[in-house]
Parts: structure tokens; C-alpha cells; sequence
């Protein structure tokens, strides 16, 4: 181990530390600086913070990307980067909350993951995931990330487009394509990944002791996930999207 890994290991140790919620969660994964609770989103530490908050090298890859855009009159704005657990608990419980007035909780969650994910699950708390907008045009009324603000005469369809021609030359791949044959969540033309460091996450994610650690977290309506109903989510919410962002 050279000095710069060896200062770096012992620095995660430290944060790891501070940030666990018990030691069953601590579980250093193969990867390079990468602990299971950073993909939970429980520690920061494998991300850069400056005005924006992203995995290292999915920065450095962003700004390349955001420069090239600008140059043919594209602002590309992260609507939102990385997330941390404790925001898509609050995410999470304000929707379940408000449906099991008028649904029972296995219903609740269905229509919650049609495009939520289940805390602890979501590819935002990789930081290698962004939703993206652009700044260089007049913001739609309301919500930005819907379809119809990127498809036909809309506000980001210039933008999309651009991505779509040019983002795979700088590592990006979108999602949750439109493809029909696809299962899991549903499309998001702004929603794109830093594929050489998302690719090496998600093959973790699909792993039993990154499973086990997701099973001691805790929020509403998690007691209704079995394993059985857990695994089926992996595979179809977490393998269902891109091919290019499979791991191989
Ligand atoms: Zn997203």
C-alpha cells in the first residue's frame, strides 16, 4: 500500500467509525475506499464536496462534461446529486405515510417504488448518480422532473438531447431508459450515472452481505419487506435498468 492509500484507508477508518449506526453495518467492501455504508448512504466519505457533493471521480467527470455542454449553450444543473439515507427516509415516510390512509401498507409501497427507491437502496447515495436540468433556459412551473419538460417543445429537450448524443464520451449513461421491456422503475430522462465507478457499486448492492446490512436499517413501513419480497426488488428495481450500467 503506497502513502496516499495507507492515509486514505486510515482516515475512512476513523469516519466509518463515527458514522455507524451499529457493527453489523461495518463491512469493508473490494473496492478501493468504498464501504457498504457509503452506499447506504449513511457515510460521505467516498464523496467531494464543493458547491456540489459527488463521488470523486464522478465529479471530476461531471465538470468535464458540464464545460463541454456550456460550449454549445447547455447549463447542466443537478437538481438533485447525492442523497443521504436520512433524506430518502424522509422521502420515503412522507409518501408511505400519506398512502396507508387510504391503502393498505403492501400497496403503499408498490406505488411509492414506481419512482422512489426504498431507503438504503437508492443509486443517489452513491453520489455517482445525477437529475439533471438546464439552467440556461426559463424553469417550467412546478415540478422540473417530468417527462414532458424533456420531450417535444419543452424547456430541457435541447438538453436531452445533448446528453443523448454526448454523455457516454464522458462515462454518463441514463438509467431508467424508455426502453419497454425493461422492469423496475419508470423512465427518467434526467436521471444519468457515472458508469465506471456505478457499475462496480451496483455489483455490490446485489451482494447477501450488503442485503444483510440494508436488513438493520430502520423506517416506516420496513417491516412489511420480507426477503422474499427484498430480493425480488434487487432484481427488478436494482438490475432493471441501461445494460451499459450492468456490472460484468
Ligand atoms: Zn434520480
Amino acid at each position: 500500500m503506497n502513502r496516499k492509500k495507507f492515509i486514505k484507508s486510515s482516515v475512512l477508518v476513523a469516519v466509518g467509525t463515527h458514522f455507524s449506526l451499529n457493527s453489523k453495518l461495518v463491512g469493508l467492501l473490494e473496492l478501493e475506499n468504498i464501504k457498504t455504508e457509503n452506499l447506504l448512504g449513511i457515510s460521505q466519505s467516498h464523496l467531494k464536496s464543493d458547491t456540489i457533493l459527488l463521488e470523486e471521480d464522478t465529479y471530476e467527470a461531471f465538470l468535464k462534461m458540464k464545460s463541454k455542454a456550456l460550449e454549445d449553450g447547455i447549463d447542466l444543473k443537478i437538481a438533485s446529486g447525492y442523497r443521504s439515507f436520512k433524506h430518502q427516509k424522509a422521502i420515503w415516510e412522507r409518501k408511505f405515510n400519506q398512502l396507508i390512509k387510504t391503502n393498505n401498507s403492501t400497496k403503499a409501497i408498490s406505488q411509492i417504488i414506481t419512482y422512489s427507491s426504498i431507503p438504503g437502496t437508492s443509486r443517489h447515495h452513491w453520489g455517482t448518480d445525477v437529475d439533471l436540468i438546464d439552467g440556461s433556459v426559463n424553469l417550467p412551473d412546478g415540478d422540473l422532473l417530468l417527462e414532458q419538460n424533456y420531450h417535444g417543445y419543452a424547456p430541457f429537450s435541447k438538453m436531452r438531447s445533448w446528453m443523448e448524443d454526448h454523455a457516454n464520451k464522458f462515462g454518463f449513461e441514463l438509467v431508467y431508459t424508455q426502453n419497454k421491456n425493461r422492469s423496475g422503475f419508470n423512465y427518467e430522462p434526467w436521471h444519468y450515472s457515472f458508469a465506471p465507478k456505478s457499475r462496480s457499486f451496483l455489483k455490490f448492492q446485489l451482494r447477501e452481505n450488503y442485503k444483510r446490512a440494508w436488513d438493520n436499517l430502520e423506517f416506516d413501513g420496513k417491516s412489511e419487506m420480507t426477503k422474499k419480497f427484498m430480493d425480488t426488488y434487487f432484481n427488478n428495481y436494482g438490475a432493471g435498468i441501461n445494460p451499459s450500467l450492468m456490472p460484468s
